[in-house]
């Protein structure tokens, strides 16, 4: 039986850790379209695509070998090759990747390749990314938006980087690149029959009980 689970929310809002969980009790396979976004800015950074050049970027969208883990076991991204598992979260491609994300023609592309894998996988996953319940998996059996304060989100956001970074990087790196994916994605509210789960006021464990309790219904 069909049952795809698709995630969105802005970043810092516990996306991907609280899909990963429900996957991982409900026995699903699990895609984080994030680091597909990831990896594609990884490809142009160092392959000297300009991403400004918006065919350029479709180019390569199409052209990056791209290997990406669906299982809750593993985490484990590789272009061409290359394990970039880590380095695909270094703060560099986070505050490059919206100019990625914004190319439509390179969001096609990694759409198309998003709902293969889903299909590979018989619709038995949790997807999780930013436009899944609205545009990739429109007909999904279950939809949520995940959302948190943002003073909560800058504040996990903190916490997984080590607690190193200042205010104003933090900023960067949610406040502003939220902003910039806005003008192409609608992650903000919950688009008709989304089910908004805010995490402001709940720890991991309850999150993931109240997503699961969601998914029952
Ligand atoms: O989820 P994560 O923060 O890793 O996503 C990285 C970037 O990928 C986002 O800032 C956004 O630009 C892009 N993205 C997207 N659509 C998705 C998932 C991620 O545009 N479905």
């Amino acid at each position: 039986k069909p049952l795809v689970i698709a995630i969105d929310g802005p970043s810092g809002s516990g996306k991907s850790s609280v899909s990963k969980e429900v996957a991982r009790r409900l026995k699903l396979a699990y895609l984080d379209t994030g680091a597909m976004y990831r990896a594609l800015t990884w490809y142009c950074l160092k392959t000297g695509v300009d991403l400004q050049d918006g065919a350029a970027v479709e180019q390569a969208s199409k052209a990056m070998p791209l290997e990406i883990s669906t299982s809750t076991a593993t985490e484990y991204v590789a272009v061409d090759g290359t394990d970039v598992t880590d380095e695909i979260r270094d703060p560099l491609i986070s505050s490059s990747v919206s100019a990625v994300a914004t190319t439509l023609g390179a969001r096609t592309e990694l759409i198309r390749r998003q709902r293969e894998l889903i299909d590979q996988h018989h619709h038995r996953m949790v997807v999780e990314g930013r436009d899944i319940t609205t545009v990739v998996v429109p007909n999904a059996e279950v939809r949520m938006l995940l959302t948190a304060s943002e003073e909560a989100r800058l504040r996990r956001r903190g916490i997984q980087l080590g607690g190193t970074q200042s205010k104003e990087q933090l900023a960067a790196q949610v406040t502003q690149r939220d902003a910039k994916d806005s003008t192409v994605v609608n992650f903000t509210q919950a688009a008709d029959g989304v089910v908004t789960l805010d995490s402001s006021d709940l720890n991991f464990e309850e999150t993931v009980e109240t997503a699961l309790a969601i998914v029952s219904k």
